[in-house]
């Protein structure tokens, strides 16, 4: 029997609270759910698209616009309009410190080790606020095609994803208020769109290939009686469309006799030539040769020129369709059919290096290769809304689990392509005698060498009672949501000591700091962040104030009186600032009464410290 619910305010039909699917993608974005003939569906904008482009300018005015209007700003205001943020979910600056002039927008590299940030004028945004605020356009176009608040989400990921960037999407979900229930591999979601239509009792065994803008992923799966099992995946987070859009310039630049750098320096220039480039491989995929000279550029390329330059591309691809085969333990000739995903898949070089590779398989390129992963993911939504229970989907973690032992060694816990939910646990023990703190550090990767694979988390398990070494026994325990997010435990099992972590990545975010950033969020918080300036603002001179003027009274026989003098009246000027509650004269006078202290602050620290070290052996 179904529920109806009446709201008692308007005495309306309270419409169902419909949970959508998501595909975040590099290049496009799009929104689907499923419609009341229980049919997949991605919604579309007033002119008719369906596809979103990932793309976000930001006005002078500080206003925000998503998608194609975005788009139009990419040539002439490229710093303030940025693309393909999904290559920078969960990624540090050394991770994109060689690709980053490609950017037309700056990012940031004053923390080598932390979450990259890309600058926006004066402001400072992560890619995961960036996401965001695509997403927050989805929800919107969600909302107003269907009328309801959308406030559930399943979002879909790359398979080759890692923790830190599954969390980072996880995280820009939260901050456009998205409560994403599942993240699922775009794989194995264009599987279930594509095996919605199969007979059921029928055994299939499918590859999908999906290279987009960005990235690429190959999936091997099951498909049995409704359950969807994936055997095993593979992929490249840093291979796609866009890599052709690359090569495509690079050529031109040589072609044209014109200096790499000089171009590339020139950001409209270069993104012009970028969307030139991109223009002219779409054509490429339905005409056999382009002559074209524009602005002074001959931007001509012939069909063998431009397989010439994707090749290694396309052959990277095929290279992770080998590793992905052989985890899968199956051999080419039980592969049934090759499922198309991603724009870039209409390439007619990727299509006959994908059927030269997987002989004798049926290709399946009929199904709207942009729209795929949506559409798996409105049906995923579907499944956990409790709708379908006729049809299960079993994924794996794409990478290896594990922690660091003696000599810098990984070992692991959960091992590549395990079925997720899973567990393991590991019994170690200690090589110091009385070691009170146990470190415990894991990594994510396939390397035998820790320092070859990513460090996810380190905690230590403090207050083991001193043993001698070997005696401890340290049981560590993983736990892996359906997500692919991991859960540590550790516990000394002699003395009962035990801790347990959920998996921040190293490049991801703490709550305190998607909480902080949601105050900031652009469209909402405006004022709050307003108000919360000027109170912090106004904290910190308070209690500056009062620890100099402690400071005063206790050095006051090492200051010099003109020193005492001008701190004092330093201290007047923002007491007087603090009265007027301007945020600006307050931190003026703050950073003031800061910089004229500093030299004798500094001076006076080191002569305690001195006194105080007297006699003190170290
Ligand atoms: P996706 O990330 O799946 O949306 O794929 C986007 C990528 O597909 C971009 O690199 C596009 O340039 C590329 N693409 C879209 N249409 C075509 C086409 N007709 N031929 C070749 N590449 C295409």
């Amino acid at each position: 029997m179904a529920k109806v619910g009446i709201n008692i305010a308007t005495g309306s039909l309270q419409k169902e609270e419909l949970i959508v699917g998501i595909d975040l993608g590099t290049t496009n974005s799009l929104v689907a759910f499923i419609n009341s003939n229980q049919e997949p569906y991605a919604l579309n904008d007033m002119d008719g698209f369906t596809i979103v482009p990932s793309i976000v300018h930001f006005t002078a005015a500080g206003e925000v616009i998503v998608g194609n209007e975005a788009k139009k700003h990419l040539i002439e205001d490229p710093q303030n309009t940025v693309y393909s943020v999904k290559r920078l979910l969960g990624k540090s600056f050394s991770d994109l410190k060689n690709i980053q002039q490609y950017f037309g927008y700056k990012i940031l590299d004053q923390e080598t080790e932390g979450l990259i940030k890309i600058r926006i004028r004066d402001k400072y945004y992560t890619a995961i606020e960036i996401s965001a605020l695509i997403l927050k356009e989805l929800k919107a176009r969600a909302e107003h095609y269907l009328k309801t608040p959308v406030k559930r989400a399943v979002i879909t990921v790359p398979a080759y994803f890692n923790d830190s960037q599954r969390q980072a999407t996880r995280d820009a979900g939260k901050l456009a208020g998205l409560d994403v229930l599942r993240i699922v591999n775009e794989p194995t979601a264009a599987s279930l769109a594509y095996g919605l239509g199969l007979d059921k009792n029928e055994h299939q065994v499918l590859a999908v290939y999906d290279l987009g803008g960005g990235t690429f992923d190959i999936s091997i799966l099951n498909l049995h009686e409704g359950i969807f099992e994936v055997l095993s995946t593979n992929g490249d987070t840093f291979l796609g469309g866009d890599d052709f859009d690359k090569a495509i310039v690079n050529y031109w630049i040589f072609e044209n006799k014109k200096n790499l750098d000089e171009v590339l320096e020139d950001k409209s220039l270069s993104q012009w030539l970028r969307l030139k480039a991109e223009e002219i491989k779409k054509r490429l995929s339905f005409e056999e040769n382009i002559v074209l000279q524009e602005n002074g550029w001959q931007l001509n390329l012939t069909q063998s020129k431009f397989n010439e330059l994707i090749l290694p591309f396309v052959d990277r691809s095929i290279r992770c369709c080998e590793k992905a085969l052989a985890d899968s333990g199956l051999s080419l000739t039980e592969i049934n059919n090759v499922v198309f995903v991603g724009g870039s898949t209409r390439t007619p070089l990727v299509k006959q290096q994908v059927k030269n590779f997987f002989k004798g398989t049926i290709l399946f390129d009929n199904l709207n290769p942009d729209e795929v992963v949506a559409l798996g993911a409105a049906i995923e939504a579907d499944i956990l809304a409790g709708n379908r229970s006729d049809i299960l989907l079993l994924d794996v973690t794409p990478l290896s689990l594990g922690i660091e032992t003696l000599g810098g060694l990984m070992d692991t816990l959960i091992p590549r392509n395990s079925k997720i939910p899973t567990k393991a646990a590991r019994q170690y023990t200690t090589s110091i005698d009385g070691q009170s703190n146990i470190k415990i550090t894991v990594f994510q990767g396939e390397r035998d060498l820790v320092s070859e694979n990513r460090k996810l988390a380190t905690f230590e398990l403090k207050g083991v009672p001193a043993m001698p070494a070997g005696l401890p026994k340290v049981e560590v325990g993983f736990l892996l949501n359906a997500d692919g997010i991991l859960t540590v435990m550790a516990k000394e099992l002699r003395s009962g000591v035990s801790q347990a972590i959920e998996v921040k990545p190293q490049y991801g975010l703490t709550d305190n700091e998607v909480e902080k950033m949601l105050m900031d969020s652009l469209e909402n918080a405006q004022k709050d962040v307003e108000t919360r300036m000027v109170v912090e603002a106004i904290t910190e001179a308070k209690q500056l104030v009062y620890l100099t003027e402690r400071f005063l009274e206790k050095n006051s026989e090492m200051l010099r009186s003109d020193e005492m003098e001008g701190t004092r009246q330093k201290i007047e000027n923002l007491a007087s600032a603090l009265a007027t509650n301007e945020k600006d004269a307050i931190l003026h006078h703050h950073e003031a009464l800061n910089e004229f202290t500093a030299p004798f602050a500094e001076r006076v620290m080191d002569k305690a410290i001195a006194i105080a070290m007297k006699g003190k052996k170290i």
